[in-house]
């Protein structure tokens, strides 16, 4: 059966997340057939594999791969993805930098500032810089025919253009780290649960909630908490934190998920006007 991206010859808006945490990250965001990738944090064969489990994605074409930063867990298999995707890569200059002294191989990328934005085909981005032990690192706004899309994980605290930037998105794909008390108690070297916790490290349970609480708006939608620790939270609590503070905004239209490390999230699809 084939699944038809433009009914009524009127392309639909989705976002399929792929992969979200710290073994592997990528997200599609696609109109119709159009799409962009945000990371490439998985193989280019599970990244395939993948994309064929999402009968959404069948014949999608993706025009762009846009970096977040060079951790692993984002870049793994940035190389093969845009060979094999014939994609061009984008990443701001000091991350294509650092990126490139990883992997000499990797063909031109196209950089931008952080803070600017451009056009992808029918995809007007928008990154802003955000507080992560990387080199320029950012997160992306992405808007289509007016519908707006907020992606933002590895963010160490909130600062002020993090919150200016992701209010009023109509979908939003958050970090929801870290549960504080179960990070304090997990057997992690100290050294490394300050990195988790500091201000360049990620954004715990409650911070993603107090920060929802200040962005959510009237248009907003679906919400996808992301980049979820395998050893230091779980989805109960993540959900049962952003919950309350969507419960507590009367709220309770609002779509909530948890995106997952081993297998793609049911693609959202956000419907003009809705
Ligand atoms: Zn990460
Ligand atoms: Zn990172």
């Amino acid at each position: 059966m084939e699944i038809d991206n433009t009914p009524g010859g009127i392309p639909r808006l989705g976002v399929t997340i792929l992969a979200s945490g710290s073994s592997g990250n990528c997200t599609i965001v696609h109109y119709g057939n159009q799409a962009v990738m945000i990371d490439a944090g998985l193989s280019c064969r599970e990244m395939q594999r993948r994309f064929r489990q999402c009968r959404c994605l069948e014949g999608i074409e993706i025009q762009g791969i846009l970096v977040t930063h060079e951790h692993t867990d984002h870049i793994s298999g940035l190389r093969t993805c845009s060979e094999k995707l014939e994609a061009p890569i984008y990443a701001t200059a000091n991350c294509a930098r650092t990126i490139r002294a990883k992997d000499s191989k990797i063909k031109q990328m196209a950089t931008f500032a952080a803070g600017g934005s451009f056009d992808i085909g029918p995809f007007g981005i928008t990154s802003f810089s955000i507080p992560h032990d990387a080199n320029d690192p950012v997160a992306f706004i992405i808007t289509v025919n007016e519908q707006r899309i907020g992606i933002a994980t590895d963010v160490g605290y909130v600062s002020s253009t993090v919150e200016y930037r992701l209010k009023a998105c109509d979908a939003l794909v958050l970090e929801s780290n870290h549960d504080i008390n179960m990070l304090a108690a997990s057997a992690r070297p100290w050294s490394l649960k300050q990195r988790i916790m500091g201000r360049n490290g990620h954004l715990s349970n409650d911070s993603s909630a107090q920060l929802l609480e200040k962005i959510i708006a009237p248009n907003t939608r679906k919400i996808v908490l992301a980049h979820l620790s395998h050893e230091c939270n779980t989805q109960e609590k993540a959900l049962e934190c952003a919950g309350q503070a969507i419960h507590e905004l009367r709220r309770n239209d609002i779509l909530l998920t948890v995106a997952q490390q081993e297998v793609p999230l049911e693609t959202l699809w956000l419907e003009a006007g809705e």
